[in-house]
């Protein structure tokens, strides 16, 4: 590592530990049959442990200096396209993977949130996401209803499946040391948990957690652009605030939102 300068503004903390390595490869539950999409390869310690399990690795690295490491690693069955994740097409991501295919990364910290949106809302062949990240991000992925950590974050992971602290990292397993600890979390991905759209529940859900103090009926006629009065008409209760409603009583508001509103329409 002594040839290279780390980029704080990648993110760039890398992993050395192969017991960590391979336990987080066995965290994913990597097959020999699998596809998997890794982002953020840095030197490939992580990248070298998938290649020895999976049928096929892809990852998307942000920093062409990494080029020779990855180079090195000498894997037939790796593909690293160098390019930001975050500015590249999902259509673009899923050509490489005929059917489903599994998302394993230690995340650049900065780009958690967006790209746990990206691939939960856009994907399309994603099956399961086991990801290293922040310890509080990943309490507030894996937070109930009711308890400090639950929020927008929470039911969105929620939406999708049940999100799982799978293992604490400490910060002194990485190269350089971050200021913060970390955690893995695995979310076993099922699009048809719930029988409606993503993309409502999502505006819904954003909506009811706009202003956490807020009661639900507040931030809906807010958000919606609706009276109170109408809203109290659909005689169910909104006095309550939106850290208390579990997954699926935000589904059962995002259908009854739907069919007396135009709840897509309000969120352009
Ligand atoms: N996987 C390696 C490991 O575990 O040692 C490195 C993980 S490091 C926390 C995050 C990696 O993500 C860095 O290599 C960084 O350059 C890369 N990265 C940062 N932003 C990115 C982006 N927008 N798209 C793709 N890769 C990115």
């Amino acid at each position: 590592m002594k040839d290279f300068v780390f980029k704080k503004k990648f993110g760039q903390n890398f992993l050395t530990d192969t017991n960590l390595l391979k336990g987080i490869c066995n965290d994913a539950g990597i097959m020999p049959g699998d596809q998997v999409l890794e982002i953020g390869p840095g030197m490939g310690a992580l990248t070298k442990q998938l290649c020895a399990v999976a049928n096929k690795v892809v990852a998307y690295e942000i920093d062409e200096q990494l080029k020779p490491f990855l180079f090195e690693l000498n894997c037939p069955n790796l593909t690293v396209i160098y390019k930001d994740i975050l500015k590249t097409d999902m259509a673009e991501v899923e050509s490489f993977f005929e059917g489903d295919y599994k998302l394993v990364a230690n995340l650049p910290y900065y780009i958690t949130s967006p790209i746990l949106f990206k691939f939960l809302t856009q994907s399309k062949k994603l099956t399961s996401l086991t990801i290293m990240v922040q310890k509080e991000v990943g309490q507030r992925m894996a937070a109930k209803p009711g308890s400090k950590n639950y929020g927008l974050l929470s039911v969105s992971c929620n939406f999708f499946g049940d999100a799982k602290i799978l293992r604490n990292v400490s910060r002194k397993m990485f190269s350089p040391p971050p200021e913060v600890d970390s955690c893995i979390v695995g979310l076993k991905i099922d699009r048809g948990r719930f029988d409606v759209s993503a993309q409502d529940f999502f505006v819904v859900s954003k909506m009811c957690f706009k202003s956490r103090r807020k009661t639900i009926l507040n931030n809906l006629a807010e958000g919606l652009g609706v009276s109170k009065q109408k809203l109290e008409s659909l005689g169910i209760d909104l006095t309550r605030r939106a850290e208390e409603l579990d997954t699926s009583e935000f589904v059962a508001l995002t259908k009854l939102l739907k069919a007396n509103f135009n709840v897509a329409e309000t969120n352009r």
